[in-house]
């Protein structure tokens, strides 16, 4: 098979939370178990949702986690650029090829894609068979110039040639309209693995960026070793087989796959954080120790 290429996708518009932190470190940990590619691609189309505050705060979370790139903003690499606000000379290039398949009309000023109506069938890796059926033609470009999620999602996953999509299971009922562009373009389907939710700690419902307890930042401010915050990120959602929980981040490199990330649900679970830090802490040696320690307390 070729070489995996898989990206993490953020939309720079609010802080960076737990759930996108999981996303992006499944996608980075299944790239170095593979000794494949990860991407960090900018969809920031939207302009007046996306800031360069939440953007820089993505970066150096991912940086403060350990999560390096191997293409993407700063890095540079052979499909760049890699923020979707510079890349609209590729959107016009495959908007034009999708008009002369016949495969979109103009509507109120804003143009839309003609779906097949086909049932759309994907063997997600984590979810297994899922069948939708698209019903309605959607818009791919807004009727102020703007191209919508959905088409420079995929437009960037065909053009930067991704073979995995690892996302959240909110875009799970997305997939039928990706999968329906992927067609039009002739494109080969990626592998999909959609990523269970993480439960709030307390009461039903999916964690959100504002609970407690729910931005990376905040675990970085108050003394959290990183080391620990991507431990506990793993099981979340992914165990491995031999049921241990502390882990060397090398071993989970090297035991991380997707048939072993659960389908269910996991809960959010901070005491389990905070043991999982202070078995780090414990185990720091001293010349480390000290200096985190004093420039914690500073
Ligand atoms: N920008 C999307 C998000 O932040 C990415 C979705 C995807 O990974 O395909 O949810």
């Amino acid at each position: 098979m070729s070489q995996v290429r898989v990206r993490f996708a953020p939309s720079p518009t609010g802080f960076f939370h737990i759930g996108s932190a999981r996303t992006a470190l499944f996608n980075w940990l299944y790239a170095r178990h593979t000794g494949g590619v990860f991407i960090l691609r900018v969809e920031d189309t939207d302009q007046s949702r996306n800031s360069e505050e939440f953007l820089n705060v993505i970066y150096g979370s991912l940086k403060w986690l350990g999560l390096s790139w191997d293409e993407g903003p700063g890095i540079g690499g052979a499909y760049g650029p890699y923020r979707q606000s510079e890349r609209s000379a590729i959107y016009r290039e495959y908007l034009e090829r999708l008009k002369a398949s016949g495969r979109t009309y103009e509507k109120d000023g804003a143009t839309l894609f003609k779906i097949s109506g086909e049932p759309q069938i994907i063997e997600d890796a984590i979810r297994g068979r899922v069948e939708r059926t698209e019903e309605k033609d959607f818009v791919i470009v807004r009727s102020d110039g703007n191209p919508v999620f959905h088409f420079v999602n995929v437009v960037d996953d065909i053009a930067m040639q991704v073979t995995h999509v690892i996302r959240g299971e909110d875009h799970l009922s997305n997939t039928s309209k990706h999968t329906e562009l992927f067609r039009a373009f002739g494109a080969p389907l990626p592998v999909y693995a959609h990523i269970p939710l993480i439960l709030k700690q307390n009461g039903p419902g999916k964690m959100s960026k504002r609970d407690q307890g729910a931005l990376i930042e905040d675990y970085q401010k108050r003394g959290f070793l990183p080391e620990a915050l991507v431990n506990f990120l793993c099981l979340l959602g992914w165990s491995p087989k031999e049921d241990r929980e502390k882990l060397p981040i090398a071993e989970i490199i090297r035991l991380f796959d997707l048939p072993g990330i659960n389908q269910s649900n996991a809960r959010f679970d901070e005491k389990k954080l905070a043991h999982m830090n202070s078995t780090y802490l414990h185990e720091m040696p001293p010349d480390r120790f000290f200096p985190f320690v004093k420039a914690f307390l500073a």
